[in-house]
């Protein structure tokens, strides 16, 4: 095991048949990540309101969990489902199942009961550890799943009486609330053998087929990840041929203000899972709201502010800012969507201490693919950095043939974050990765010295405010209506969320439906991030191209004057 702060060291490697490099002196998987995390012990871990969670009662909580899992007959392999919102619950089920050799499968918490049904089925998971405000939408799902066993979060107050099905059973009963995991036993590691190359996690994706695809990674791809969170910032200081200094296990403790959900492969691979490694505490919100953020900042002595640019840009035009004391902000990081080079400026001129951070992902490279913060980012704030120590990218032309520094592709990654493939879904996996390259379906440039730009997407998906949206599957959602003829969703431009889904729709001859109808009729099948904020009927077919695909770009100058 590596105790947290040595140096690491990097070595070409074969896996999975792949010529890569991979690290050296990392934890081969999250049972040594979660055995780290212990080295911290009295150290507060989690922050929930007023709960406080140190590491060694993390610690207990999950040997706990991870002993009943056991006993219920989860064995190595076995898909457990989270559902759940942002809770200290959360990587107490991740860390618990994982260590049962399970494959965690966390689910979005703003999917509808339908759409979790189908994240159920398709994982065929056996377990599922889940909250009761989800519990309460996925009641009547349950029979169409594979479901086995079922523990509720926070059911206390939602739920006086037992609950009438047997096998759904009160988390709080197995390993008692949050503040009284200290007083559990000490609990021992489960009895599984775990290699790097074993599967870890399944995190859902959309993708041009509409449904969303379970990216399935494996603890190496995981603990990359983890290593590549930790050594980015390092790797500043080394391009300035300065040498980082080690870790200091009596400086003051780090925070990280998690504005991300866990289950989102950022939360989870890039926020929580380093945090349990580097011993930094880990201040959770119920629901994002930016004053709330900054009174947390002041009140925890945040260091570290990340997630997505919608974040940053709300904390720095909030009226009330000036209220706060936010001088604990070492550095203002985030990813996962384009952001303006006019935020690294702002984030300059009104937190002067702080460092801006932009790193790119995805799901597929389970989360931090580039990385880079400080000076290099200033130098090139339109960047989101070259690829993490060990990961390689590529610009391709539509052969799959590398192009030169400078010319516009589809950008490819390979490394060991990039995870095994979808879960059953080998014809999607064959698209998507060649020869341990991953096909991101975004479009970049590199610059000489490798740095990213990411310039538009070649996949038909927008992005709210973090949240990706893909076109197909709301549009599947209106051809279900009956008066749709014919419909298209597209980005419409929104200052602070980056882009809203529009809906630009044709009727059937005949047919009528208001724009509210149809509104509401895809609101009663996808999560309410998804629902068109605005309806525009359209005379006639839809502008397509000679292959009869959708020509989006006229459509969306409809929306650019809203
Ligand atoms: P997801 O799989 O949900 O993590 O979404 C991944 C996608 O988000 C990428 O393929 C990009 O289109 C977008 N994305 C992630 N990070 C960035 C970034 N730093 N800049 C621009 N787009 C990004």
């Amino acid at each position: 095991l590596t105790a947290p702060g040595a140096p690491f060291e990097m070595e070409t490697l074969d896996i999975r048949g792949v010529p890569t490099r991979t690290w050296k002196n990392a934890p081969p998987t999250l049972a040594h990540v979660f055995a780290a995390g212990r080295a911290h012990d009295d150290k507060v871990f989690l922050v929930h309101d007023d709960e406080r969670v140190t590491f060694e009662a993390f610690g207990r909580a999950t040997l706990a969990l991870a002993a009943r899992l056991r006993a219920d007959g989860i064995v190595k392999g076995d898909r457990v489902a989270v559902v759940m919102r942002n809770l200290p619950e959360w990587p107490v089920a991740f860390f618990a199942a994982a260590l049962c050799g399970a494959i965690v499968t966390p689910l979005n918490a703003w999917w509808t009961g339908g759409e979790l049904e189908y994240g159920l089925v398709d994982s065929g998971a056996k377990l599922l550890i889940v909250d009761a405000e989800r519990l309460a939408r996925l009641t009547e799902h349950l029979p169409a799943t594979a479901i086995e066993h079922v523990y509720v979060a926070r059911a206390v107050d939602e739920y006086s009486e037992p609950f009438a099905n047997p096998l759904i059973v009160r988390l709080e009963g197995i390993i008692g609330a949050p503040m009284s995991w200290a007083d559990l036993p000490a609990g021992e590691l489960p009895p599984v053998d775990l290699v790097p190359e074993d599967d870890a996690t399944i995190f859902y994706t959309s993708g041009t087929t509409g449904k969303p695809k379970g990216a399935l990674g494996t603890h190496r791809n995981i603990v990359s990840n983890i290593m590549a969170s930790a050594i980015s910032a390092a790797r500043t200081y080394l391009r300035r041929g300065e040498m980082p200094s080690v870790p200091d296990p009596a400086a003051p403790q780090k925070a990280t203000l998690l504005s991300v959900p866990f289950f989102h492969a950022t939360g989870c691979h890039a926020v929580m899972s380093p945090s349990l490694f580097a011993g930094a505490k880990l201040v959770m919100m119920k629901k994002w709201d930016a004053e709330r953020a900054m009174a947390l900042i002041e009140r925890e002595r945040v260091t570290g502010c990340g997630g997505v640019p919608t974040i940053a840009w709300q904390i720095i035009e909030h009226s009330a800012r000036a209220n706060y004391d936010l001088s604990s902000l070492e550095s203002v990081s985030y990813g996962g969507a384009p952001s303006a080079p006019e935020l690294v400026r702002q984030i300059k001129a009104n937190f002067p201490k702080s460092q801006p951070g932009n790193g790119w992902g995805m799901t597929e490279t389970s989360a931090t693919f580039t990385h880079h913060m400080g000076e290099d980012y200033e130098h090139r704030p339109d960047s989101c950095g070259p690829p993490v120590p060990v990961c390689d990218l590529k610009v391709v032309d539509a052969s799959g043939n590398a192009l030169p520094p400078g010319e516009i592709g589809e950008l490819w990654g390979k490394g060991p974050n990039v995870v095994k493939g979808y879960w059953n879904k080998p014809e999607a996996s064959a698209e998507t990765f060649t020869d341990g390259w991953v096909h991101t379906g975004d479009l970049a440039r590199l610059d000489e010295e490798g740095f990213c730009f990411i310039l538009d997407r070649a996949k038909d998906m927008l992005i709210r405010g973090g949240e990706n949206i893909y076109c197909v599957e709301v549009e599947n959602a209106l051809y279900e209506h009956d008066a749709v003829m014919d419909a298209a969703i597209v980005a419409r431009p929104h200052k602070s969320l980056g882009e809203e889904p529009a809906a630009v729709v044709t009727l059937s001859p005949g047919a009528t439906a208001t724009a509210d109808e149809l509104r509401a009729f895809v609101a009663s099948r996808l999560a309410a991030f998804k629902v068109p904020v605005e309806v525009r009927f359209w005379d006639g077919p839809l502008p397509r191209n000679a292959n009869g695909k959708i020509v989006k770009t006229e459509l969306r100058d409809l929306f650019k004057a809203a």
